[in-house]
């Protein structure tokens, strides 16, 4: 199966949750499934292969795709985190969710100036994350190559805040 067909066929979708209204999807399932996950890793890796030095992964989900990118095409891993976890000299940069509203950082002085940075996460949603992510990486000083998503929920548009970025969702829904 394509990667497509394998996050299609397996992700679970909750009406209501976390809060009425919210249709919440579920990828765990695709996650615990091994071919479903080299296929989306596969995936990920080859839309962007060749032009990324280092893959950003965004807490939590995020890691574990970074984490196998990282691995399969043979790059730096970075991780951007919830606000307040790291330490030393970091950047943060403050964003709306579609619920609420958070904080990520990026610790400073891992990867030379310009390196060419792939951000990857699990659900595009209203964007607030990514938008925010894209901002720390240019920030450090380094280059975006993309974005990668499993799912991008495209009703809530939010592709539009991510200016003219190379964004690539596995599924858009
Ligand atoms: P944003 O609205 O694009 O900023 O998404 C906020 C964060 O919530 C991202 O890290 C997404 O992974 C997560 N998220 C938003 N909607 C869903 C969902 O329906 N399922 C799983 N994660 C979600």
């Amino acid at each position: 199966l394509s990667a497509a067909d394998e996050v299609n066929s397996l992700l679970a979708s909750y009406p209501d949750f976390p809060l009425d209204g919210i249709v919440f999807r579920d990828l765990n399932p695709v996650f615990a499934n091994a071919a479903a996950f080299r296929a989306m890793i596969d995936a990920l890796v080859g839309r962007f292969q060749g032009r990324f030095d280092a893959v950003a992964g965004i807490e939590a989900r995020g890691f574990l795709l970074a984490a196998a990118i990282g691995y399969a095409a043979d790059v730096a891993v970075l991780a951007v985190r919830k606000g307040g976890k790291l330490p030393g000299a970091v950047l943060t940069e403050e964003y709306d969710l579609e619920y609420g509203s958070a904080r990520l950082e990026l610790e400073l002085g891992q990867l030379p100036a310009g390196s060419r940075v792939l951000i990857v996460d699990d659900v595009l949603a209203t964007g607030g994350t990514i938008a925010a992510t894209m901002r720390l990486i240019e920030r450090a000083g380094y280059a975006l190559t993309g974005v990668g998503v499993v799912l991008e929920l495209e009703e809530l548009d939010g592709r539009s805040r991510l200016g003219n970025a190379d964004v690539h969702a596995i599924v858009a829904l």
